[in-house]
């Protein structure tokens, strides 16, 4: 099996390569290792190997890994789904928050936020339209934008989506595009929105190609996730 650095250094490649294939511009990406359900010794392999942003889930899991990786400068993103009595927490212990769906969400991050750098975050749209995904409805995502803004301690940096698994190129390319199309339609009305974090272990060249600026990727730096008991 190859390590964690080879793999690192192969999916460092890969991004290079999409980025040069984009037609629009060659803005940087941002590789966000996904260490849910990974050991803090693996997260120390990647971070030895130069990965320095990492995304979890699980807030509990997340602060404990925090704690035992507090001697190393990671920049902590949370991706997971946000529970509206866990968005203090969430707010103390992470730089950016990708999954934001609701005004009352934001409202609470934004409130533990005051004392703090502004957090960083994504609206997480709900692009293929299931029933059971979350994520703002793309029809809802720009009042929510226009409020999400006047919030003082939250800086909206872009969009965020899980979009529908499916092995069709096709497919991916095309939910890619309309989450890059929405952001664009943002831009126009005024909002300056920088990220795009679309993409993951097994669509993120695609997703790179069609104007992803951070991509969220597990399995293919740490190998399958260990099953939970
Ligand atoms: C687990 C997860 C990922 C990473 O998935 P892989 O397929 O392992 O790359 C990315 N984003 C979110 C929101 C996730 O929950």
């Amino acid at each position: 099996m190859p390590s964690i650095a080879e793999n690192l250094t192969l999916i460092r490649t890969n991004i290079n390569q999409s980025i040069n294939a984009r037609k629009g511009g060659h803005q940087a990406v941002m590789l966000l290792a996904v260490s849910k359900a990974q050991t803090s010794n693996l997260v120390r392999e990647a971070y030895a190997a130069g990965q320095t942003c990492f995304g979890e889930n699980y807030l509990q899991e997340a602060i404990n890994k925090q704690a035992e990786l507090n001697d190393l400068e990671i920049e902590w993103h949370f991706i997971g789904p946000i529970q509206s009595n866990k968005t203090q927490s969430i707010a103390q212990h992470f730089e950016w928050v990708h999954g934001v769906d609701r005004l009352k969400i934001a409202q609470r991050l934004n409130d533990a936020r005051a004392h703090q750098s502004p957090l960083q975050i994504c609206l997480q749209v709900n692009i293929s339209g299931e029933e059971s995904k979350s994520g703002v409805n793309p029809e809802e995502l720009i009042t929510l934008a226009q409020e999400v803004t006047k919030l003082p301690h939250i800086k909206l940096r872009g969009l965020m989506a899980i979009p529908e698994p499916t092995e069709d190129p096709t497919i991916q390319r095309s939910q890619f595009i309309k989450m890059r199309t929405l952001l664009e339609q943002l831009n126009q009305l005024g909002h300056q929105l920088d990220t795009l974090s679309i993409g993951m272990s097994n669509d993120y060249m695609v997703a790179i190609e069609e104007g992803a600026t951070i991509v969220r990727v597990g399995s293919a730096i740490f190998g399958a996730r260990p099953s939970k008991h």
